[in-house]
């Protein structure tokens, strides 16, 4: 069978993936688990059944996203035919992160086989029990030149990217994403870059507080804080701050209970790495809730952090964890002032009722995608495009994008031959009023 032509081989491989992953779900769900103790309910919504959704989609749409597509002719070129193909790139590298390992990494390898490409995956070395399972669904499903799973670290990443490759898809860090994109300059190699960023989170005075507090509670800490999209910091009205904490408060008790170091539903941090990094954020900041720890399971409980000063450790990067600090504004001028100040981030969220403020907000800043009164969701919609702006990416995924991304669209003009006007060729003697005549109509 040949994937890179046939569209109904590529259905049956990819159907035979989605029987090969709800066959092995339980096994995914407890290496999650292993990994950074990922809570069983959120390795089913925020991975498995993203991935067998993703793949249902997929399967049902492919043939529709495959065909050659027939736009309207340029006048001049009438009588022709005018299709767009979608001819796979070829050979495509997929590097993925720890943080939703399983997601991360098979909805690029999902949408690159829908495609009709080639694929290697290098799954994140941070999260060996869930890379473990990936390339034993891989080797089931896929011919090892089709789709291989290729294990390991930096080194093993920089020796991919010595190779040629046609496509890389990356996400992850910024750093390693400029990296990622120096490589592939070489040979000029097409990139989707999914990077992260600080995501601010607007609580202005009319907003349903404690709505807020339960939407921006469940966006922050579901999977300990650790997703490119929650929010960083929130930028609340002074007016609103006090009743605010309290709410965020009562939303941590909510879900966590009083001590969620015991709660089932609570992740941990994935390394002594990063735990440090956190711990060492919180040591300089004034905590308002939470900050516990424990270096021995690398825990950090849910921690609300107030007034940090802009030049504090925690303002200064991408938090990546579960502390949330807030900083408090007086008028729209200070929310822009402090956005500005920051790289283009991968997400915004405002929770306002005045829908002028919020558009005021969304057209005035650059971010790669956000919600008015909530958190995270855009992701789930495979309508919108996923991806950041400026430092937090370039590209954008999901849905029939994904397709798209992964295939050249080549544009061919089928002209026909019962008829050729001589306007364009030379002599262009007496043709020059005619012409111009012509292209000003147009
Ligand atoms: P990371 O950049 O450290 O690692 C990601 C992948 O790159 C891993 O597979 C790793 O082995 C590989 N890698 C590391 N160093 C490399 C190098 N020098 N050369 C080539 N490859 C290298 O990121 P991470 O810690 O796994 O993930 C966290 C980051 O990812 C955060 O910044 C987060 O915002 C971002 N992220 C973005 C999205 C998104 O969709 N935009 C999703 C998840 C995570």
């Amino acid at each position: 069978m040949n994937y890179k032509t046939d569209i109904g081989y590529r259905k049956e491989i990819l159907t035979r993936l989605l029987n090969t992953i709800i066959t092995h779900e339980d096994e995914i769900i407890s290496a999650l688990q292993d990994d950074f103790n990922k809570p069983a309910f959120e390795a089913v919504v925020t991975e498995t059944s993203y991935v067998i959704s993703d793949l249902k989609y997929t399967i049902k749409n492919i043939s529709r996203w495959a065909k050659p597509k027939r736009v309207f002719p340029f006048v001049l070129n009438i009588p022709s035919s005018d299709y767009i193909y979608k001819e796979p790139y070829g050979k495509v590298l997929v590097i993925a992160p720890w943080n939703y390992p399983f997601q991360l990494a098979l909805c690029p390898v999902i949408s690159a086989v829908a495609a009709g490409n080639q694929v290697v995956l290098k799954p994140s070395e941070l999260t060996p029990r869930t890379a473990e399972i990936i390339e034993k669904i891989i080797a089931k499903t896929f011919a090892f030149d089709h789709v291989e799973v290729i294990q390991g670290d930096v080194q093993v990443a920089t020796n991919l990217l010595e190779q040629r490759w046609d496509y890389i898809f990356f996400t992850g860090s910024v750093a390693v994403g400029k990296i990622i994109s120096k490589a592939a300059a070489k040979n000029l190699t097409p990139v989707t870059l999914e990077l992260g960023g600080k995501n601010p989170c607007i609580v202005d005075e009319s907003a349903n507080l404690k709505l807020a507090a339960k939407r921006i509670v469940w966006g922050k800490f579901i999977n300990a804080g650790q997703t490119c999209i929650a929010p960083d910091y929130i930028l609340v009205h002074k007016k609103s701050k006090s009743d605010f904490i309290q709410y965020l408060k009562d939303e941590i008790t909510l879900a966590y209970g009083d001590n969620p170091e015991v709660s089932p539903d609570y992740a941990r941090i994935i390394n002594a790495k990063n735990w440090s990094r956190l711990v060492g954020m919180i040591e300089e900041t004034k905590v308002l809730f939470g900050g516990q720890y424990n270096s021995e399971t690398n825990y950090i409980s849910p921690t609300l952090i107030d007034e940090s000063n802009l030049e504090s450790l925690i303002m200064q990067e991408e938090i990546f964890g579960p502390l949330l600090p807030l900083l408090s504004y007086e008028d729209e001028a200070e929310i822009n002032t402090i956005i500005a100040k920051y790289e283009k981030p991968l997400a915004l969220y405002i929770f306002s009722e005045r829908k002028s403020f919020c558009n005021t907000i969304i057209a005035s800043h650059s971010f790669g995608g956000g919600c008015v009164n909530d958190t995270m969701v855009h992701f789930s919609n495979k309508q919108l495009p996923f991806g950041g702006v400026g430092h937090s990416g370039i590209g954008a995924y999901h849905g029939k994008l994904s397709f798209d991304i992964f295939s050249h669209h080549k544009g061919v003009v089928k002209k026909a031959t019962w008829i050729d006007l001589p306007l364009r060729y030379a002599p262009y003697k007496d043709k020059l009023a005619s012409i111009k005549k012509i292209l000003n109509w147009i």
